[in-house]
């Protein structure tokens, strides 16, 4: 197996350190020491030493890590977990030792394009992009994970966009990003296609809104970091609305609402936006922060993950329902699909969970 140096140096400094322990979303649900950066590095350490074979156990353990950085974010010594468990996923993958449980979702993908295969039928949501199939300057990018179960809040960001004024195109043929294959199998041929793919067509807009965070950091961090760029002006939707707001393109009436809102770990350690959705709902209503917020956010959803750590990612949502109300707070905001839909399976009675555009949507 082919592992970096960086990789390696990363595992050793890892194995035998304990620091962030307590960080990690996955293993604070379910309790097991396996589910935290040292352990992962402990024995992938030992395969990179040729000591031990890459077996399923560690391969299952791989994959039980969401790479959502939590870990890195909380290092003091700037080590970054995610390196060896993405890279070991290539490594997995190459040797033909993928999980059985990953593989249909591969399949899928050769299949339809897709890993999570056809696409939702949504009867609304293809009249509402059928009325912006005509080319103009502004792409808006719905995403596969919104494009498999989340279309009903797509449509309320086409209704969003449309009350501003704005002129966009949604695609009836859209490109996958290329995160969800990056995600499963690192960095391999077939995910770096998929990224230059999704940059050509980019290419073909002067700006890109992402409605889902994730698709926001593949293209304008994890493309960049693999040197797949594009002339496109890429922005994700929550800083988008948020300009629209500035410029008075949508006008918003405050009200008394109190939102929490649910930083997607995409959007805050990847490309580093903490500001514009609190722009957005400040400017609907009031605040009322969790503890963990920003950078330091916790997973609330990871909609691969759910399709074989299900009650995982339930977990996780319950969680971060907790860490609401302990704030006081009653109403969370998304502004990711992957999360909205873990946060509504686990939703407690008496609490609203809105989409960010949802949340302006009501404002207006
Ligand atoms: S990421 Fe940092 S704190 Fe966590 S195990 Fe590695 S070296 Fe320790
Ligand atoms: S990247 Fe996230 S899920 Fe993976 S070990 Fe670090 S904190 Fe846990």
């Amino acid at each position: 197996m082919q592992f970096s140096s960086k990789c390696r140096e990363t595992a050793d400094a890892c194995r035998f350190c304990w620091m962030c322990r307590h960080i990690c979303p996955i293993g604070n649900v379910t309790g097991q020491e396996r589910n935290t950066a040292r352990a992962r590095a402990l024995s992938l350490s030992v395969v990179m030493r040729g000591a031990a074979e890459l077996d399923k156990d560690i391969a299952d353990n791989v994959y039980e890590c969401a790479l959502c950085g939590a870990c890195t974010e909380d290092c003091a010594t700037g080590w970054d977990p995610v390196i060896f468990a993405r890279e070991s996923r290539r490594e997995i993958v190459l040797a033909g030792r993928t999980p059985a449980y990953i593989m249909p979702m591969l399949e899928r993908f050769g299949e339809s394009g897709s890993i999570y295969g056809a696409e939702e039928e949504n009867d609304a949501f293809a009249a509402a992009a059928a009325r912006h199939a005509a080319k103009t300057d502004i792409l808006l990018y719905i995403g596969e994970d919104a494009r498999h179960g989340a279309k009903k809040n797509a449509v309320k960001a086409i209704e969003l966009l449309e009350k501003a004024g704005v002129d966009f195109t949604v695609l009836c043929d859209e490109p996958v990003s290329g995160r969800t294959l990056y995600f499963l199998c690192g960095d391999v041929k077939e995910a770096r296609d998929a990224m230059e793919a999704a940059a050509n067509t980019y290419g073909e807009y002067k700006k890109v809104v992402f409605y889902d965070a994730g698709d926001a950091k593949t293209a304008m961090q994890e493309a960049k970091e693999l040197g797949i760029d594009c002339a496109a002006a890429l922005v994700s939707f929550p800083a988008y609305i948020a300009e629209l707001i500035d410029t008075k393109a949508l006008k918003v009436n405050k009200g008394d609402k109190k939102y929490t809102f649910q930083d997607p770990a995409a959007l805050t350690r990847g490309i580093e936006d903490t500001v514009s959705p609190r722009k957005v709902l400040s400017a609907c209503g009031e605040l009322c922060d969790m503890l963990l917020i920003g950078k330091a956010t916790v997973l609330a959803g990871q909609k691969i993950m759910a399709e074989y750590m299900p009650e995982t990612v339930k977990g996780m949502a319950a969680k971060r329902w907790v860490d609401c109300k302990n704030m006081g707070g009653s109403v969370m905001v998304t502004a990711d699909s992957a999360e909205y839909l873990a946060l509504e399976a686990t939703k407690p009675d008496g609490c609203e969970l809105l989409t960010i555009e949802e949340a302006v949507l009501q404002c207006l």
